[in-house]
């Protein structure tokens, strides 16, 4: 399998659960000129919300608990997401807790870039790899694709 590369241009999915969303939006806010320089990508209700705060374009998805989770989830496979910004709340039950654990699964499957905590964002975003083009090294399914089913 090919090796990705992510352009220097980042496609950024972010993703907020509701108790979270007032600290991403923080984040984003105090990031926008960084956050600029970017494509944006989100779940429905996060879009919305950081669409009104950052006056920038951002493609909204469904909303997570109606499929907007399992949307990036196919995009980061689809090699169209470059990297997850997600900040899940680890202190409540989610209803579509299954979608969650698909997307953080996925993102690793596909090994890019995920940050789950401010922290984390703040130093994802402070890389300098955010502004180069950068070659994902892709973990060797072959033995898997080639497997005697
Ligand atoms: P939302 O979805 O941005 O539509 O609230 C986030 C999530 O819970 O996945």
């Amino acid at each position: 399998m090919e090796n990705r590369i992510l352009l220097s241009r980042k496609r950024i999915a972010l993703v907020a659960h509701d108790n979270k969303k007032a600290e991403l939006i923080e984040w984003a806010k105090y990031n926008k000129g960084t956050l600029q320089k970017h494509q944006l990508f989100a779940t429905g209700t996060t879009g919305k919300l950081i669409e009104d705060a950052l006056d920038m374009h951002i493609t909204k998805l469904l909303s997570g608990p109606l499929g907007g989770d399992q949307q990036i989830g196919a995009l980061i496979s689809e090699g169209k997401i470059d990297v997850l910004i997600f900040f899940w709340d680890p202190m409540s039950a989610q209803p579509h807790d299954p979608d969650i654990k698909a997307l953080l699964r996925l993102g690793v499957v596909w090994n890019i870039p995920i940050a789950c905590d401010r922290t984390s964002a703040d130093f994802m975003l402070s890389s300098p790899l955010m502004n180069q083009d950068y070659e994902v090294k892709m973990p060797d399914y072959k033995s898997y694709l080639n497997r005697n089913v």
